[in-house]
Formats: C-alpha cells, sequence, structure tokens
C-alpha cells in the first residue's frame, strides 16, 4: 500500500473541515483518525469502508453525529482530466456539502439552493485545487 496522503480543506464560514485522502495502510488510516478525534466505532468502520470499497474511485466519510470533520478517501490519485473521476469527486463533494449543511442547520429547500449550490461549487474548486498536478492551471 502507497503511503498515506491528507490534504486538509478548511471550510472557516461553515466551522467544517474535509480532509482529502489518498492510499494508506490501515494502521496510518487508524492514526489519522484517531488525530482527528473519530471515535473508535467510526475509524474502525471507515477503514472497513475504505477496504470493502476498493473498486470505487471515491467515498465520503462521515463521522456519527457530528459533521465537523468529513472525509473522501480515494484509493490513488485522480485524473483529473478523466471524466469518471470528475463525476465521482463532484458526487463525493455532494456528499460532503451535505454534511456541512446539516452541521449548520441548513435544510435544501428552494430558497436555500443556491447556498448548496455555493458550498459545492466552492468545495470541488478546493478540492481540485488541493489535487491538481503543479503544473496545472494558475491561479
Ligand atoms: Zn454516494
Amino acid at each position: 500500500m502507497k503511503r498515506l496522503r491528507a490534504h486538509e480543506i478548511k471550510l472557516d464560514e461553515w466551522r467544517c473541515r474535509v480532509v482529502v485522502l489518498i492510499g494508506g495502510s490501515d494502521t496510518q488510516l487508524t492514526t489519522l483518525f484517531k488525530r482527528y478525534s473519530t471515535n473508535k466505532a467510526d475509524t474502525d468502520f471507515f477503514v472497513r469502508s475504505i477496504r470493502e470499497a476498493s473498486g470505487c474511485c471515491a467515498i465520503t466519510l462521515q463521522p456519527t453525529g457530528y459533521t465537523h470533520t468529513q472525509f473522501i478517501y480515494l484509493h490513488t490519485t485522480p485524473k483529473l482530466a478523466d471524466p469518471y473521476a470528475v463525476n465521482s469527486l463532484a458526487h463525493e463533494c455532494l456528499h460532503v456539502t451535505f454534511g456541512v449543511m446539516k452541521h449548520v442547520g441548513v435544510r435544501l429547500t428552494s430558497a436555500s439552493e443556491e447556498v448548496f449550490c455555493y458550498a459545492h461549487g466552492h468545495l470541488i474548486e478546493q478540492v481540485w485545487l488541493k489535487l491538481k498536478r503543479p503544473t496545472g492551471v494558475r491561479r
């Protein structure tokens, strides 16, 4: 198993963060989840879910009871020009967006739609910026 890489994205407006994890062994993942104060039951569930999702591009891991720290797990660094990788990242980011909105008590309605869309777009942008190659688009 490749070494674990962790990219933390702070979502200060919503007092949340998402940690994008790539690779790593069960031991490395367990240590990292503990560092983020994930309880043992959630940590065990996350590590098991990661192993069971070996065929998936990405999964979202949300601790039970609170969502101020969520995780997106990727087995390998995604190729950002691959449409399926973009699909998967957008999908996982939407799970995280729902967790963030739940954390701040915003329910999806026609009145809050723009807040969700803004948060989702911002999150996708931040994930893309963390995962892009050094030679990627300059900002
Ligand atoms: Zn899903």
